[in-house]
Order: C-alpha cells, then structure tokens, then sequence
C-alpha cells in the first residue's frame, strides 16, 4: 500500500466510537501504516434529539491530548501519532469554534459541516417534504457559508457528506446540479489556502464512490487543487484505512502526484 497515513480517525473521545486509542493503532500498524493523525470531534450545540447526549460532542481536549501522549512514547519508532480534530463548524459557534482552534496546538484541524439548520442528514427528517437534490444543495450552501464564515482550519472534511444519506448508496447524485456551488467551494477553499480530503468513510455504509466523488476530485485538480489528505474517519478499528489502495489509484487517475500530512499545521508532500 502506498498510502502510509491515515489522517482521519475518531477514538472513544469521539461521543459516537468507544474504540480505544490504542486499538485503533494496532489496526494500522497491521494495515501497514506509518503515520496516523487522531481527529476527535468537537461539534458544539449539536443536534439535541441525537441519542447522545449534546454535551458529550464537546471534546475534552486535554484528556485526548493526555493520552495520545501516551501512546506517541509506547509507539515511537513504529507509528507516527499526530494531534488532530474535527470542529463542526454552525453559525451559533463560530467564536467558541475560532478559540476552541488557538486553544492547543493542534497538528491537523478539519473542519466538517454535520449539521444544516441544526439538523443532520443522518435523520431522515432532513429530506422530509422535499427533492432529494434540494436537500443536497442546502448541504452544500452550508459548506459555503461556513468555509466563508471561518478560517481556522487546515481541510473541509467529507465534502458530499449529505449524499451518503440520501438515497440507495450507490446511487450517484446529479453532480451538473451543483455544479456551480461545488466551484465556489473550491474556489473559495483555495484562495483561502485550504485543502480537502479524500474520504473512504463511505464504504462502510455501502456507497462505491469516496467523498468527494470523483467528478469534484477532478474539478479540485483541475482549479489548481494541490494539497489533499487521506481519511477512513474509522470510528472502529477494522475501518482503519478503508479503502487506500483504491483511494490511491483514483488519486492518481485524477491527476494528483502527492497526498498530504498535516504535522503543526503544515503538510508534508508523500508521494502517491
Ligand atoms: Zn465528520
Ligand atoms: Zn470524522
């Protein structure tokens, strides 16, 4: 496998994995790789019917840091730990979000967009009462909105998130339809000096296409997109790099030479 960093991984300091740290490392030391980045969620004022209670999406960031500690003197020579989080950025927390990001020194910040209006699009109250597209394009103006509104992070996590939702997995989306809204992203993402990653996530809940698919990968490359990091957002060990030798061609089909790991907020080119 030629992808050798996973930079997209929940632990049990995430309120939806209860995997250990240190299992989720042994995953990717025996699916060989090197380097992997922890990305915990914070996602303030989270969605209050969620079966978890909203407060435990409030990330206790020493206790996470404390304990990768840990594993980074355990694992030393064998993995490469990195510090990183996943901030869900809304309009209601944009200041405690821009301190939660100055508040440790964070090696990788992704920043996601889970819910649209306070709802997310893991409850099927989301697509209630209008076209599937619609709900789609809601989603992604969201994306916009925020990657306008906020500047303290290093990728847009999962950019077509909400079509995982949607319908039959494997089921591709009308891509022409949001076409202009996905350039806005990219352009904006740019001249801002942000990146994406590619996610593998969607495979475990059956979908053939990574996030984003392939037609935006391409159009990201094609705008002059160079920096993009990889990510099985594996929230259970047998997730751990999902996906990478497939994830690794497409990179390669779409025109990209290099992946990228975040370490103290600056990414290191790897060769594909
Ligand atoms: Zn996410
Ligand atoms: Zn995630």
């Amino acid at each position: 496998m030629s992808i050798k960093a996973d930079c997209h991984l929940h632990s049990h300091f995430s309120a939806d994995s209860k995997a250990s740290m240190e299992d989720m490392i042994e995953a990717g030391i025996k699916a060989g790789l090197d380097t992997m980045c922890f990305t915990e969620h914070n996602d303030f004022n989270m969605q209050e019917e969620f079966e978890i209670p909203k407060e435990d999406w409030v990330l206790n960031v020493d206790s996470y840091l404390y304990e990768l500690i840990q594993y980074k003197q355990k694992y030393e020579g064998k993995m490469k730990l990195l510090f990183g989080i996943e901030i869900g950025f809304q309009d209601s927390c944009i200041r405690e979000n821009a301190v939660l990001a100055k508040s440790h020194e964070f090696d990788f910040i992704i920043g996601s967009t889970h819910l649209v209006n306070g709802v997310d699009p893991y409850f099927p109250e989301y697509f209630e009462g209008r076209d599937r597209e619609d709900a789609y394009h809601a989603y992604f103006e969201e994306e916009l909105h925020s990657i306008k509104k906020n500047s303290n992070f290093d990728v847009y996590g999962h950019l077509d998130y909400v079509v995982r939702y949607g319908a039959s997995p494997d089921a591709p989306y009308d891509y022409g339809r949001h076409a202009e809204v996905f350039d806005e992203i990219i352009k904006t993402l740019l001249d801002k000096e942000k990146a994406i990653e590619l996610n593998t996530g969607g495979l475990k809940k059956g979908m053939k296409e990574f996030h984003p698919c392939e037609k935006l990968l391409r159009r990201y490359r094609e705008l002059g997109g160079e920096i993009i990091t990889i990510g099985s957002d594996a929230h259970q060990p047998q997730n751990v790099a999902d996906g990478f030798d497939r994830a690794c061609e497409l990179l390669k089909e779409c025109g990209f030479k290099y992946y990228c790991v975040f370490e103290k907020r600056t990414p290191e080119f790897r060769r594909l």
